[in-house]
């Protein structure tokens, strides 16, 4: 199988007002690959992450999953998708299992009932199916986002700071998932400031700052202590970029 070209980024710009968020990025990525994105506050981590989700619309540029463009395909874009953010895409006035029930009916899964059952096993939410996500911790909620992203079996997962209110027990169980997910050759995408949690789980390491993508690296290749110490010099807004 060709694995090369999987998500292809080519010169994405997007501007608020005045505010230049994303300078021109470009990025392949292969299939199975796990990029983890590091940056400082304001780098346009969030914007990059909303636009391939098509929650946002770049000022120009073009994202490509396996060859289906998101403006010329966004159905078959977005079937591929995966997406944990700071949004839950969640029906506070709904179960978790119609939530997953509804998601799946959505995507067309062939069994909806079947898929939130064991989506509702694999984060550890069986025992709280039937109550509404309204009373849901933010931890709670968090672990249910995780199983709604599952929902389509996604090709793509992105991630944006996901193990944001996790307890130590979810924590370990997101990783887990996402050792699988990308053993399952599955291409991850993930913004976070866990430096430690980051590389542990990628195959690319990069650095947004400013808009740009100063910083791509494989993995293999880096030294964490000496990362730690260019990733510092870019918090500090040393490097020119
Ligand atoms: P953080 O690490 O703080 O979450 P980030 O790297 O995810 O930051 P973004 O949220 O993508 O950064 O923001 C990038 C830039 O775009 C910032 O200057 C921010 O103020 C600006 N920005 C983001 N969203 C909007 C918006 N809706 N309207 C105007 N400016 C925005």
């Amino acid at each position: 199988m060709d694995r090369s070209g999987f998500l292809r980024i080519e010169g994405l710009r997007k501007s608020y007002d005045g505010v230049d968020a994303l300078r021109g990025i470009d990025l392949e990525l292969e299939r199975g690959d796990f990029l983890s994105l590091f940056g400082p506050n304001g780098a346009g981590k969030t914007t990059l992450i909303r636009i391939i989700a098509t929650l946002l619309k770049p000022s120009s540029g073009s994202v490509r999953v396996m060859d289906f463009d998101m403006e010329e395909h966004p159905e078959e874009f977005r079937a591929r998708l995966g997406v944990i953010s700071h949004q839950s895409f969640l029906y506070s006035d709904l179960s978790a299992r119609e939530n997953l029930e509804f998601y799946a009916a959505l995507y067309g899964v062939s069994d909806p009932a079947a898929k939130a059952e064991e989506l509702l096993g694999l984060v550890g939410l069986l025992d709280r199916a039937d109550s509404k996500v309204s009373g849901f911790s933010r931890g709670m909620q968090q672990r249910l986002s995780i199983a709604r992203a599952l929902v389509n079996d996604p090709v793509l997962l992105l991630l944006d700071e996901p193990y944001t209110g996790l307890d130590q027990s979810a924590s370990i169980l997101l990783s887990s998932h996402l050792r699988r997910l990308h053993g399952q050759h599955r291409t991850i995408v993930m913004v976070t400031h866990d430096l430690k949690r980051g590389l542990e789980a990628a195959s690319k390491v990069g650095i947004l700052a400013r808009g740009k993508l100063v910083y791509l690296k494989e993995r293999g290749g880096i030294d964490p202590g000496e990362f730690e110490h260019a990733y510092l010099r870019y918090l500090k807004g040393v490097p020119d970029v």
